[in-house]
């Protein structure tokens, strides 16, 4: 069974990240995805606010699981029973960072491979951060979200500006 795990921060999920997570799911046998904790990049949304969304996006998949993590990505992988990393890249700016990200996974752990989807065009530009930004202004983020994810993000947003 060909297991893959999608990891990130999707703080929140966007568009681009669900066409990755639609794509991935028909490539592969079963695809989780794993939602990293990571205190220190201070997100908007909590893990679990990050994993219930994902899990209210996602639920038309039968193959696809979220889950949070913390620590290495390669660890969760491996405790996962996976042996490959899904990871998007939209522009040359990711291309380098990815390329280091993966490499380095494949040293510590040979058994883990990096593939990569190359983001829809539509989503190009798409980011969790460009999606905050416009929604801190009141901008509208119809076309960059599903519906209900909005509604969190500004909910998310009222309770900040309270
Ligand atoms: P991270 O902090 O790990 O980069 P993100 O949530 O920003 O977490 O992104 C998770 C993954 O999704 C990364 O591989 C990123 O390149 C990919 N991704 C993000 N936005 C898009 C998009 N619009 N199109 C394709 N891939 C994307």
């Amino acid at each position: 069974m060909a297991i893959a795990v999608y990891p990130g921060s999707f703080d929140p999920v966007t568009l681009g990240h669900y066409d990755i997570i639609e794509r991935s799911a028909r490539i592969m046998d079963k695809v989780i995805v794993g939602v990293l904790n990571n205190s220190a990049k201070s997100p908007l949304f909590s893990a679990e606010e990050r994993v219930n969304m994902l899990i209210d996006v996602t639920k038309g998949f039968s193959n696809v699981e979220v889950c949070a993590f913390e620590g290495l990505t390669v660890d969760f992988v491996k405790k996962c029973n996976a042996s490959v990393i899904v990871r998007g890249l939209r522009a040359v700016t990711d291309f380098e960072y990815e390329l280091q990200l993966s490499q380095t996974n494949h040293v510590i752990a040979p058994g883990v491979d990096t593939i990569f989807l190359t983001t829809n065009l539509k989503y190009s530009y798409l980011s969790s951060s460009v999606v905050k930004e416009i929604a801190m202004y009141g901008g509208d983020i119809s076309a960059f979200v599903h519906p209900e994810i909005a509604e969190r993000i500004w909910a998310k947003m009222a309770g900040i500006k309270k």
